[in-house]
């Protein structure tokens, strides 16, 4: 190194090329649920490695939403010291075999990567590196549970397992507090487990996360409602203070004529039905789906991605998805899109749903759709799609999947007087997540809208800072 800390060989590291992670071929992935990105191999992952440049002031950190030490862990996986790089990894991030797969690193860290700033550059692939030192690690038996500290007597409720709840649910832990996790449905993990394919996410890696936290001491209750089965204000009577990660699970409908035709799902019950209750293996697992030959899909997020990949995996024949604006506006990750186009996905853009046709069973037979064009930009910057007089046509489909965004849960806020909201998010006073309640706090989905999984772990993360801090001073 010299001495400002860059590398002496720096243009050897600029010299070397990135390397690709090898996947599935699309026409054999598109027919099974298995992962489609198989992660680095341990050479290319140290090559990768050594095209950090380890700049003075590295941007990478400052993209990542939760700091990891990006130089930090590269430095250890350049070396071949892998429990070190993920030791550093694990110091800021609960979930890096989740978030190496699942975060938008394009967006973030890669995104101010210097490596990959300028004409030719192309960023260190950081997330990729981070998945493999978190596989290596959890492959190699040698993952490390963390210290906790002395027991405190406090006890706090965390409500939702998703990534905020489970990321608060450690870090208290850690600090010695006695911490239960309740959970609505029969599985703990949020999204993670029922809303992310495992074609994307494999759940046994969420699994083994859930275990770690287990053996950390953390009490996992599933199947229970808070709002239902007990209220927050009766759990307030047993626990010293309470986080609320209930996520942003409630789908959003287009209000058009026909919705409630059959064979119409949300994409939160099409993919549940498929990742949580496994009806790609009905009638071995009891819930089932409906495998339609011509899908149609609605929307151009990451969800409406997983949800036209799980209906090609399904069987059908043609699955179309369904976008207002054109494919680069899509707000899915670009990595989804080029995933499901490989597969065999139609992109069917510029195109907007008016209303439902259905067959003499009450079955959806057609969607009648109407072409776009892009107007002027909107208060977003984002041009308008308009309308084009005179386009309506027919498409004929026997399943529709709706996956236009997701609303904040609303059944705690809706079941706890006093507790603050807006537009049915839950209103946090400052970075902690305080709400409007003494000893309740809040983040994740449920107070952002539906973000994206490492943005509801910074939030677990600092919420538990703030828990901790509560129960120690009492200050509020
Ligand atoms: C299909 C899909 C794909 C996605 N893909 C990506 C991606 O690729 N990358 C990315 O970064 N983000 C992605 N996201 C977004 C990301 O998953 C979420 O932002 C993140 O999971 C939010 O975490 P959370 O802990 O706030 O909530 P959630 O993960 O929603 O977890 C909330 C939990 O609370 C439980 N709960 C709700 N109400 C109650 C109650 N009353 N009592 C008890 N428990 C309750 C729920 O059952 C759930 O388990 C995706 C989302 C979806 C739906």
């Amino acid at each position: 190194m010299s001495d400002n800390g860059t590398p002496r060989d720096l243009k050897q590291r600029y010299k070397t090329p990135k390397q690709e992670m090898p996947c599935q071929p699309a026409e054999v992935r598109a027919r099974n649920f298995t992962e489609v990105a198989l992660g680095l191999l341990g050479d290319n992952a140290k090559l990768e490695s050594y095209r950090c440049i380890y700049c003075k002031e590295p941007a990478c950190v400052s993209g990542c939403p939760v700091g990891v030490d990006i130089p930090g862990f590269l430095h250890e996986v350049e070396k071949g010291d892998l429990a070190g790089a993920a030791r550093v990894l694990k110091r800021t991030n609960l979930l890096p075999a989740v978030c190496g797969r699942v975060c938008p690193q394009e967006e973030q860290c890669e995104a101010v990567c210097k490596v990959g700033q300028g004409k030719n550059g192309v960023a260190v692939s950081i997330g990729r590196l981070e998945r493999f030192v978190a596989d290596w690690e959890r492959n190699s038996g040698m993952a490390q549970a963390p210290e906790i500290a002395a027991p405190t007597g406090k006890k706090v409720a965390v409500v939702g397992s998703g990534p905020a709840g489970l990321t608060c649910a450690a870090d208290l832990a850690r600090c010695g507090h006695k911490v239960t996790v309740f959970e609505a449905l029969h599985k703990a993990g949020g999204v993670l487990v029922y809303g992310i394919p495992e074609f994307r996410l494999p759940k046994a890696i969420v699994a083994a996360e859930i275990k770690a936290l287990e053996a950390m001491g953390v009490e996992i209750v599933c199947n229970f409602v808070v709002g239902l089965t007990r209220t927050v204000d009766d759990l307030m009577k047993e626990y010293d203070a309470i986080f609320v990660g209930t996520g942003a699970g409630l789908p959003y409908f287009m209000d058009l004529p026909g919705e409630n035709l059959g064979g119409i799902y949300s994409a939160n019950e099409y993919l549940t039905r498929v990742n949580l209750m496994g009806a790609y293996d009905f009638p071995k697992n009891d819930t089932p789906v409906i495998r339609g030959r011509r899908v149609a899909v609605v929307g151009g997020g990451n969800v409406a991605m997983d949800a036209a990949r799980t209906a090609l995996r399904l069987g059908a024949e043609e699955v179309r998805l369904i976008y207002r604006r054109s494919r680069e506006e899509m707000p899915a990750r670009k990595e989804e899109v080029e995933h499901a186009h490989e597969e065999g996905v139609n992109f069917t853009m510029l195109t907007n749903p008016l209303r439902y046709h259905g067959d003499e069973r009450g079955r959806v037979s057609a969607v009648e759709c109407v072409k776009m064009e892009l107007g002027e930009p909107g208060p977003d910057g984002r041009r308008k799609p308009v309308e084009v007089k005179g386009s309506e046509h027919k498409i004929p489909v026997d399943t529709v999947v709706v996956a236009i965004g997701n609303g904040p849960n609303p059944l705690v806020p809706r079941t706890t007087p006093g507790l603050e909201t807006k537009k049915g998010k839950i209103l946090a006073r400052d970075e902690s997540g305080k709400t409007s309640l003494r000893g309740v706090f809040a983040g994740g989905d449920i107070v952002l809208g539906a973000a994206t999984v490492i943005l509801a772990m910074g939030a677990g993360r600092k919420a538990a800072k703030g828990v901790d801090e509560y129960l120690r001073t009492g200050a509020w």
